[in-house]
């Protein structure tokens, strides 16, 4: 059978082989399941694998599920997981150590089998909505990459993690406003598609790019060198003046774009002043004839 794509991932985690055949029994037809007959594989699982649900037996030897639950959620990976306890424990003491401890539900045994269906689907829809609202509230709609709040955000922790080697790039996309004045909106809409792809798709690791302005984008990486930067910066201007974008009454459109940088010093007290100085270099970039990259 043909796996469907989107067929989710439920890691059961139980330490009683008839318990966890009741489980493959009610859910192996709907879901792909995983089994894990301790917590310490029940860590590796989720450490290896994409698991969208876990359901958790709390009595188990050496680590029981609570410690399985609080060790998920100090993990980035399983932090968002949705954690479902199915236990014959029924005391109060229990059902508030599973919430305490990180689980999003609680089930009884012996369970009806429609309702841990709709408590696991329930949690599989929570965790859906959360995840669409955070990639709205992460990433620009137009162009895919970090929206502004995202890329503050990120750039602050970047910054305060190690300004040593730290370089801020501004990019402005030259004479934009004609774009629009001349080809109208949706064919400046496609230069600046076709700007973000072009940078993204030549961009170093550890490097954040967003989108922070209507034709405005920033970098924020660490180099060895400021040739290093200059010359990568330089390589995506040049990129750039390739790029032939096809407006929408079929003229083939050529645009340049103009960088400005900045490197983080003993002086650069916050992200906000090194961004600052991207675009007084940007500014001058502007200012001098467009199309160039200028180091402030
Ligand atoms: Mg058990």
């Amino acid at each position: 059978m043909v796996k469907d794509t989107k067929t989710k991932n439920i890691l059961v985690v139980d330490d009683t082989e008839t318990n966890i055949d009741v489980l493959l029994e009610l859910l192996g037809n709907d879901y792909e399941i995983l089994v894990a007959t301790d917590g310490i594989t029940a860590l590796e699982i989720l450490q290896e694998e994409e698991i969208d649900l876990v359901l958790l037996d709390i009595m188990m030897p050496i680590m029981d599920g609570f410690e399985v639950c609080q060790k998920m959620r100090q993990n980035p990976k399983t932090r968002d997981t949705p954690i479902i306890f199915i236990t014959a424990k029924s005391d109060e003491s229990s059902i508030e150590k599973a919430y305490t401890s990180g689980g999003n539900d609680y089930v009884t045994k012996p369970f009806k089998a429609v309702e841990l269906l709709a408590r696991i689907q329930t949690q599989l829809k929570v965790r859906e909505l959360i995840y669409n609202l955070e990639q709205l509230a992460s990433f620009d709609a137009m162009t895919g990459i970090y929206n502004r709040r995202k890329f503050f955000e990120l750039a602050i922790e970047i910054f305060n993690t190690s300004k040593e080697n730290l370089f801020a790039v501004m990019i402005d996309i030259d004479n934009f406003k004609l774009v629009n004045d001349t080809y109208g909106h949706p064919t400046g809409d496609k230069v600046i598609k076709i700007l973000a792809k072009s940078i993204s798709e030549n961009l170093c690791e550890n490097t954040i790019f967003g989108r922070i302005g209507g034709e405005e984008f920033a970098i924020l990486c660490h180099q060895e060198t400021r040739e290093i930067v200059q010359q990568k910066i330089e390589q995506l201007r040049q990129n750039v003046e390739d790029l032939e974008v096809l407006s929408n009454n079929n003229n083939v459109i050529k645009f340049t774009i103009s960088e400005g940088i900045a490197q983080a010093d003993f002086d650069t007290k916050n992200i906000d002043m090194l961004l600052k100085n991207a675009d007084e270099a940007l500014y001058k970039a502007k200012e001098s004839g467009r199309n160039k990259v200028i180091f402030h």
